[in-house]
């Protein structure tokens, strides 16, 4: 069959790795000039590895993803290092990543909160049954379970910083119960970055006889007469047999207008989270402790979510003797973040920076970074497994494999792999 692939994320390569060996003529169509989508990276000329535009890293329990990289036999190029992640407690940071340094911080109190919250975790982590989760919000559920002090301290913080004031207390449980499970101590990498990753992938699918068109973005998707899809490309009409879209649910549904009205209003009614990130090159050092993730309360007065010492997690030898970080925030999409200069985001965030390491002066900073994008975080609300849209679509031929459909699992790279291998498993057929 002839399909045509609408984005070269980890997704769209994905789905175009598995067609190909089942001996399909792919085409993959990318508006950008990169392939990579939300995982790209960017690098300056005296660097030897790119560094993400949107911070990525993956976790040992990374299934798909890992066993991807496996068969393409590049396991060898994988990086796992063991970096700090630390939470804010009355002005300063402690570590946060396992449950013995959990059961140290001292936001939980002593005694009865910390044996709940033990209990609450080991709850969640052995519990399979997210179905039920689903039916009650993380507020109403940690309340009951984990008591407010827990809830609070912990990942109260990150439910608001997350999805902000206006989704913090919709947000379900099964979103929690994912994301706990699914995490690891341990973070890896590729070498040479993600990017690194896509490029090696992109010019493997290159070899197997993919055809990957950049700065080709589709403008609409038809059925025609002869049972096959239409695509306008900028170059003009062009016909396959399928179609798989990997991009937001809204693009989807401007690309397929004449999608049944059912399945459209679905797509509309997904709501989803921006995200901004501003990567600092800096001159020096900012946690001496060498913590890596800092999560930043908002209540506590910080500007944004995440602070990330990149070069916490990997040396900055890879990055041209820079210490880099990121600043990152998920934000609704009319924020004023969105509309702000490189300029005035960089004089709002950079303050804060004193907060991690009083000697942090503006001038450390050598370049910077802004990246920002509409799409970046679905929103679960109660009972959200009946909100998602079915990969096939009900027009023949026309697939759609997106982050807003990997629920109850939270966005990832590796779920972008699992469901590109579940959308490819119907297709072609
Ligand atoms: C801030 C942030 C942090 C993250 N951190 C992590 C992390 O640590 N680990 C992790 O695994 N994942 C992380 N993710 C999630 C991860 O980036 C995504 O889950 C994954 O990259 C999604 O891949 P995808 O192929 O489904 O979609 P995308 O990467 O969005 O790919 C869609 C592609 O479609 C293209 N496209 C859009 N419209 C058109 C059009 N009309 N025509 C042609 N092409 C089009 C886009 O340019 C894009 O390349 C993070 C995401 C964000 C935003």
């Amino acid at each position: 069959m002839k399909i045509a692939i609408v984005g070269a994320g980890i997704a769209g390569l994905t789905a175009a790795h598995d067609l190909i060996k089942k001996g399909h003529q792919i085409t993959i169509f990318e508006a950008a000039n990169y392939v990579g989508g939300l995982a790209a990276g960017f690098k300056e000329s005296h660097w030897d590895w790119s560094v993400e535009r949107f911070y990525h890293h993956w976790f040992q329990s990374d299934a798909a993803m890992l066993g991807l990289i496996d068969e393409l036999g590049w396991s060898d190029q994988l990086v796992f290092p063991r970096p700090v992640t630390v939470m804010h407690h009355k002005g300063k940071f402690y570590p946060f990543d396992s449950i013995p340094s959990a059961l140290m911080y001292p936001g939980l109190g002593w005694g009865f909160n910390k044996i709940r919250f033990g209990l609450v975790n080991l709850a969640i982590r052995f519990t399979n049954n997210w179905q039920t989760l689903e039916k009650f919000t993380v507020d109403e559920w940690m309340r009951k379970y984990a008591g407010d002090k827990a809830y609070e301290a912990v990942w109260e913080p990150m439910v608001i910083g997350k999805f902000g004031e206006r989704y913090a207390r919709q947000v379900n449980m099964a979103w929690m119960w994912a994301r706990l499970k699914a995490r690891t101590p341990r973070l890896g990498t590729f070498k040479g970055g993600f990017q690194a990753f896509s490029d090696q992938f992109a010019a493997y699918l290159k070899g197997k006889g993919v055809q990957i068109l950049l700065n080709s973005p589709i403008q609409s998707i038809q059925r025609n007469s002869q049972e096959g899809l239409t695509l306008t490309t900028t170059n003009g009409e062009m016909i396959f047999d399928q179609c798989l879209v990997t991009s937001s649910p809204s693009l989807m549904a401007r690309l397929a207008p004449e999608l049944p009205e059912q399945y459209l209003e679905g797509l509309l009614n997904l709501k989803s989270l921006g995200a901004v990130v501003l990567t600092l090159a800096v001159k020096h050092q900012l946690s001496k402790e060498g913590y890596y993730w800092f999560n930043l309360p908002k209540k506590a007065g910080f500007p944004f979510l995440a602070l990330v010492e990149h070069t916490n997690y990997l040396s900055p030898e890879y990055f041209g003797g820079n210490h880099l970080l990121y600043c990152g925030d998920y934000l609704e999409t009319d924020h004023e973040y969105f509309q702000l200069t490189q300029e005035e985001i960089i004089r709002r965030f950079t303050p804060s920076l004193q907060r991690i390491n009083p000697e942090f002066r503006p001038d450390w900073v050598k370049n910077a970074w802004l990246y920002r994008t509409q799409y970046a975080q679905p929103v679960p609300f109660i009972n959200h497994s009946k909100n998602i849209p079915d990969i096939r679509t009900p027009i023949p031929g026309l697939f759609f494999a997106s982050m807003s459909q990997v629920y109850p699992w939270d966005r990832g790279t590796n779920f972008a792999v699992e469901i590109a291998h579940r959308a490819a498993n119907m297709m072609g057929k």
